[in-house]
């Protein structure tokens, strides 16, 4: 009896043990993330050309195996990168949606921090166990012009039986002929995703899905579930509250809930939201490092320590968040006060290329707004909504309007300017609306699906604005604001 105790002491001791020197690790691959970066890829829209340089570089690299796997519909090559020498596959695809790259942009760093000559300890351990093998950007046709589907306009992630996609037929026949113990299925989720009643936004979101309708646990489903919890745990080290778990209802046509099916241990992970990190480089940064703490794990086995109940504990992902929510607003219709609040979105609108973009501001709700939450707050009790005039004098060009000092024109309740000469984009650098010279100044109208830009005064004082969805600080600094806009 006493021996029985005294080993298990020793089992409990020394998986202590294995998963505090997992932690060390975790701590140290954030801490030197930088030196890891691909900073080559720095936006979010990023395309085949801008990552066939890089997987050029790991062909050459005698560390790597690269073999072309398939072709996209539009002809771009679709590139299996592998590394290691052990029995069990780990298979990780990224991008199956053209307009979610955050987990793209983490493989090349996780591809860099497997050439360095860095935590040569702990790779030794993964690559003797393991074979990694990647696939970035499975659809570079979507990628091309920032969107979610392919150029026949299929949803991959819903051709995982019909399979009329090349990409979708690639990333089965790959995962066949690997009949691999783990994939990561990389995706991107919404901004607006929170955990569930809570404020946070759902950063990042995890899903072991589900193979059959009744939502059973074999132990392949288990498997994924339990290196989810290890990963949520090191997540809320650096994002306390930020993750999400996404439903789990069956998909069949879905290629997560059939990998699973086929015998492969899958992880979705979702990159969402997180506060003030448009281009989503410090998520990229938790993709990074998550991952490859999750490989460590899988690689020595502690994983399995894991309670599998410990899944259902973390909160559900739940859609309620507003880039700005406005809340307790006086406003007047037909000369009656009504209190409302108001959820404002920033859209995004691209370029012709597909390179950059710029914010279109739009309320999306309004009315009882208090079971949702907002990016950004504001508590407009006591403040009086009123529409920006039509400034005076005309503008000439945009040069001249970059002269203005749009906070003191705000402040003194203009929001309009008419220019002369509109330049050929629809977006301007600063918080003060441009109209064409025949164009009526628009009235204060804030119903769901209108620009929000209008004035917030108290005590007759203009202290706020909100112009194309940003809040405007008339006293104070606006470093989060991108682009108001022009109307042709
Ligand atoms: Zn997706």
């Amino acid at each position: 009896m006493k021996l029985r105790i005294l080993l298990i002491t020793i089992i409990l001791l020394s998986t202590e043990l294995m998963l505090g020197q997992s932690e060390e690790m975790t701590s140290e691959l954030y801490k030197t993330y930088e030196k890891f970066k691909e900073v080559s890829l720095d936006k979010r829209r990023i395309k085949h050309t801008n990552i066939k340089p890089l997987v050029d570089k790991f062909h050459k690299n005698s560390k790597f195996t690269v073999n072309k796997v398939g072709q996209s519909i539009e002809g771009r090559d679709l590139n299996l990168i592998s590394i290691g020498k052990g029995k069990t596959n780990v298979f990780l695809w990224s991008q199956m949606h053209g307009d979610e790259p955050t987990a793209t942009q983490a493989i090349f760093d996780i591809l860099n921090f497997l050439d360095s000559d860095d935590f040569s300890k702990e790779k030794k351990k993964i690559l003797k166990k393991l074979t990694l093998h990647f696939l970035p950007m499975l659809n570079p046709d979507g990628a091309e012009v920032f969107t979610r589907r392919n150029a026949l306009g299929v949803d991959i992630n819903r051709d995982a039986l019909r399979l009329q996609s090349p990409e979708g037929k690639t990333l089965k026949r790959v995962r066949d002929s690997l009949n691999a113990e783990f994939g990561f299925n990389l995706h991107d989720q919404s901004t607006y995703y929170n955990a569930e009643r809570t404020d946070k936004p759902a950063t990042i979101s995890y899903l072991a899905p589900a193979y059959n309708y009744e939502k059973e646990i074999n132990d392949v489903r288990a498997n994924a579930m339990k290196v989810i919890v290890y990963m949520n745990s090191i997540i809320q080290k650096y994002a306390p509250g930020q993750v999400g778990r996404y439903s789990d209802d069956f998909e069949p046509r879905a290629f997560g809930d059939n990998i699973t099916k086929w015998g492969t241990s899958a992880i979705l992970i979702e990159s969402g939201g997180y506060l003030n990190d448009v281009e989503k480089q410090e998520i990229r940064k938790l993709n990074y490092v998550s991952i490859l703490s999750a490989i460590y794990t899988i690689a020595n086995g502690d994983y399995n320590d894991i309670a599998v109940e410990d899944y259902n504990k973390i909160p559900q992902n739940d859609r309620k968040l507003f880039n700005l929510k406005i809340k307790n607003l006086t406003y007047e219709l037909n000369g009656k006060p009504y209190k409302i609040d108001l959820g404002i979105n920033r859209i995004e609108v691209d370029n012709r290329e597909n390179t950059d973009f710029y914010n279109v501001g739009r309320i999306v709700d309004l009315g009882d707004l208090s079971t949702y939450y907002g990016y950004e707050t504001f508590d407009a009790e006591g403040y009086k909504i009123v529409a920006g005039t039509l400034y005076p004098t005309m503008i000439a060009s945009s040069t001249s309007y970059e002269r203005l000092n749009a906070l003191s024109m705000l402040k003194k309740g203009y929001g309009y300017v008419k220019m002369a000469k509109l330049p050929d984009v629809r977006y301007t650098s600063k918080p003060m609306t441009v109209l064409k010279v025949t164009k009526a100044t628009p009235k204060l109208d804030v119903n769901v699906g209108r620009n929000p830009t209008f004035l917030l005064q108290k005590n007759g004082v203009n202290e706020y604005a909100v112009v194309n969805g940003y809040l405007i600080n008339l006293n104070g600094e606006n470093p989060n604001f991108k682009n108001g806009l022009i109307y042709k």
